[in-house]
């Protein structure tokens, strides 16, 4: 790695990506992978077989460049999400990270900035970088929660171009009251801002937690993005997407590759649409394990966060990289996300949950 990064040095890389590390969570070969938060269901063979017919059918026509607007899965996403949006509400990309890279080149770029608060998602400072934009850490409460108050204060001490809001956040994995996305889009209304909420975790909140979909009438800086990378069971699909007023859409339509979206993706994530009562299936499910690591980790004296997502953020341990290894000796991996005494783990099937477990179990016995 380190005969690399002086390979690297050599090339007239941009200044501000030397000595940077590209992203990427271990991709190891282990029995339990719990460490980057999909769904760990497989897809359910109706859905193959639906996906596969579509993909099939694009399959002959893959000599032309595909549906740039791509309205048939704008149409569909919008029926999904409800809330009265329409096909011009919505826009979609290869994950979300690229819509959130779309998102920094319409509206960030050089002289222009994006705060966010950490301990959140850690592509949004790989992201503003590869786009020339500023990035400014806000802060969060010692226990990692973000009052509307203080979130508002910040942006107004800030003044930035645009704020990413994570709810579920991850890694801390708890949603925000939407009182927090109002008030942010209130401070940042003065400065004419963008608010970007990135709900890749959505569809795993605790009952009762509203989506700030429910905010976007009458806000035409608000966005609010989606994947199906999780409740979706399709991280390999690569599609995510966002909802926001049209104008939004006609913002990105200037930065985004021409035919990003390719017609294999599109048929694919339409296949899913049309089963996503089979596929969000696993979500209950999910839920319950979740609930079920949350309880056991308490009762093992442990401290995990309130989840709204797939995973659940814990401290407790003395040393969170020697618990990471110890687990990994046992054959379950897990995420050390580089906050002192924290680990992250995500909510697999039942048999992957009961493995975790026992193996925290067997750590604490050597401990
Ligand atoms: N947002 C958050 C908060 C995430 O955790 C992730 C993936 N880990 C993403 C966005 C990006 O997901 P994808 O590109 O697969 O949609």
């Amino acid at each position: 790695m380190s005969q690399n990064l002086d390979r690297l040095e050599a090339l007239p890389v941009r200044e501000n990506l030397r000595g940077m590390s590209p992203y990427g969570a271990p991709q190891l070969d282990v029995a339990v992978a719990l460490n980057t938060n999909e769904n760990t269901h497989p897809v359910p063979q109706p859905v193959v077989d639906a996906i596969s017919k579509r993909v099939s059918q694009a399959a002959g026509q893959l000599n032309r460049y595909p549906d740039r607007e791509f309205t048939e899965l704008r149409t569909a996403l919008a029926g999904y999400l409800g809330h009265g949006l329409r096909a011009e509400n919505l826009w979609a990309a290869n994950g979300s990270n690229e819509i959130l890279q779309q998102i920094l080149q319409a509206f960030g770029g050089p002289g222009r900035s994006v705060l966010t608060f950490v301990p959140t998602y850690s592509m949004y400072p790989l992201l503003a970088s590869g786009t020339g934009t500023e990035f400014i850490a806000g802060r969060r409460a010692k226990d990692f929660t973000l009052s509307a108050e203080s979130a508002a204060q910040q942006v107004r001490e800030h003044a930035p171009n645009i704020v990413f809001l994570c709810s579920p956040n991850n890694p801390t994995g708890t949603a925000l009251g939407l009182d927090v996305v109002h008030a942010v889009y209130e401070a940042a209304a003065e400065t004419n801002s963008m608010v970007i909420v990135d709900e890749a975790y959505a569809e795993f909140a605790r009952f009762g937690t509203p989506s700030a979909l429910t905010l976007l009438e009458g806000r035409p800086r608000l966005v609010v993005t989606r994947t199906m990378s999780k409740a979706f069971a399709l991280a390999g699909a690569r599609l995510g997407y966002f909802a926001a007023a049209p104008e939004v859409t006609d913002a990105i339509r200037l930065v985004r590759l021409p035919y990003h979206l390719s017609a294999v993706s599109q048929a694919t994530a339409l296949a899913a649409l049309e089963h996503h009562d089979v596929l969000l299936a696993t979500v209950e499910d999910i839920k319950m394990q979740r609930d079920r690591i949350v309880d056991d980790l308490k009762r093992l004296g442990f401290e995990p966060a309130e989840s709204d997502s797939n995973f659940v953020f814990f401290g407790g341990m003395e040393d969170a990289h020697r618990m990471w290894q110890n687990l990994l000796d046992q054959g379950v991996l897990v995420r050390d996300v580089g906050i002192p005494g924290h680990l992250r783990v995500t909510a697999g099937t039942d048999d992957e949950t009961t493995a975790f477990l026992t193996a925290v179990e067997n750590y604490l016995h050597h401990e």
